[in-house]
């Protein structure tokens, strides 16, 4: 069973309407005011999974700024993820910053989400360290949903929708909870390289290989489990910015031994979300 825990479709008028979606969220702009940044809808992901030979892909939500298109893109995402026959499962998206946010997490939960993100914190102005941190988790607790936050190294180069959540904000948020599953995107930021002397034997967070290509070298992945263990590892893709066939080859190229790569495109992912074998 192959699982992308890592892509992002959109409702087609935001692809439509890009330059008016990108003139009211800066964070948008920065990575989809460019009309050759790549925008996938619902049936495009689900077209692209037919060709990879993916059997169920994560989507993602975008963290808008405004809370009002945090739930239009969650209805898209909750609609989209029901008429799927388990093809897609959904995550929701919020604004921690929103008075409405707890109260869109728990009816996202209630129709089908299994968790809340891509969550940029630093994007969106809320502090993950402090109250509003806190008060995800609890929900996160209450209603079985995972997080999956997009993570950042410290320096490192630059790239269109790098602002999200340092690292640093990361691990402390991943040590205060570890008894909720947290995934951090793109390889945790590259945690487990960019702080090997903090203490990370009682972290319990977990990675997505999301957008590698772009962001370390071919020997991250073995690097990677030598150092959190191939359990801890799941295929992300970043879709559509990298193709899922692509992702996919990328994982089998680079992990050689058959038991963590069966763990790493699917296992892994299948074990999280409660997921029978036969999806
Ligand atoms: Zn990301």
């Amino acid at each position: 069973m192959i699982i992308d825990f890592h892509t992002h479709i959109f409702p087609p008028d935001v692809r439509d309407k890009r330059e008016e979606y990108a003139e009211r969220d800066p964070t948008f702009a920065e990575m989809y005011a460019d009309p050759n940044a790549k925008i996938a809808t619902a049936e495009e992901l689900l077209a692209s999974m037919d060709y990879a030979g993916v059997n169920v892909s994560v989507a993602l939500g975008f963290a808008w700024r405004e809370h009002e298109l945090c739930v239009r893109h969650n209805d898209y995402i909750l609609e989209a993820a029901a008429k799927s026959n388990g093809r897609i499962v959904g995550f929701c998206t919020v604004n921690l910053a929103a008075d409405e946010a707890a109260g869109e997490i728990v009816r996202c939960a209630s129709a089908g989400a299994k968790g809340v993100g891509e969550l940029r914190p630093e994007s969106q102005h809320w502090n993950v360290n402090g109250e509003s941190g806190a008060r995800l988790a609890g929900l996160a607790r209450e209603h079985g949903l995972l997080l999956l936050f997009h993570v950042t190294d410290v320096g490192g180069h630059e790239y269109a929708g790098k602002e999200g959540l340092q690292l640093g904000a990361f691990y402390r948020f991943a040590m205060e909870h570890t008894d909720i599953p947290i995934v951090g995107a793109h390889l945790a930021g590259g945690l487990p390289f960019a702080m090997p002397d903090v203490p990370q034997v009682s972290l319990t967070a977990i990675a997505d290989t999301a957008a590698r290509r772009f962001l370390y070298p071919e020997s991250a992945y073995m690097d990677f489990i030598d150092r959190w263990g191939a359990r801890r590892l799941l295929l992300g893709s970043d879709y559509p910015l990298v193709t899922q066939a692509t992702q996919i080859e990328d994982v089998r190229t680079n992990l050689r031994r058959v038991a963590e790569r069966d763990l790493v495109l699917g296992g892994n992912a299948a074990r999280l979300l409660r997921l029978s074998k036969r999806a």
